[in-house]
């Protein structure tokens, strides 16, 4: 993809401060990080989300996020890890080049989690029907 960011640092176009490089996947830290050693993994291919990616694909890239979680955590004395991925605009995806975030946590980072809402009367019930029926559960 020619004006893909993530294809060009893959093709070292642009600089990156990579930490893991592997046949088919790339880690490099993330430019405006959560906390230092946010790192972002990608697939050397270009593809724009996760519903494009194929299987195997997206299965060597999270089998190299977790290499790259456990290296984090150890190595910046992490209290925990968040593992992440934005789909789409509405989901906060800026990059098209599919990529998985790892973000080292601290006891004492102050970081809020998500929202949570509460579900109506009946509504779970209805929710989880349609998400079955999609996947013809
Ligand atoms: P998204 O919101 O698409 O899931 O995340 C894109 C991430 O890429 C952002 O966290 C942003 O800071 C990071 N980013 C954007 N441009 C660059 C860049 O040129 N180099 C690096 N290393 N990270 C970038
Ligand atoms: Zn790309």
């Amino acid at each position: 993809m020619e004006n893909c960011i993530f294809c060009k640092i893959i093709k070292g176009e642009l600089p990156s401060h990579k930490v893991y490089e592997d046949e088919n996947t790339l880690a490099f830290l993330d430019i405006r990080p959560n906390n230092p050693g946010h790192t972002l993994v990608v697939p050397k291919d270009h593809f724009e989300n996760i519903y494009t990616t194929p299987d195997e694909t997206l299965a060597r890239t999270i089998l190299s996020a977790k290499k790259v979680a456990v290296a984090i955590k150890n190595s910046l004395d992490a209290d925990g890890i968040n593992i992440g991925m934005n789909n789409e605009e509405a989901a906060g995806q800026v990059i098209f080049h599919t990529h998985i975030h790892i973000i080292p946590r601290y006891k004492t980072d102050g970081f809020k989690h998500w929202p949570q809402k509460e579900y109506k009367e009946g509504e779970a019930e209805t929710i989880a029907e349609k998400i079955k029926n999609e996947l013809g559960e």
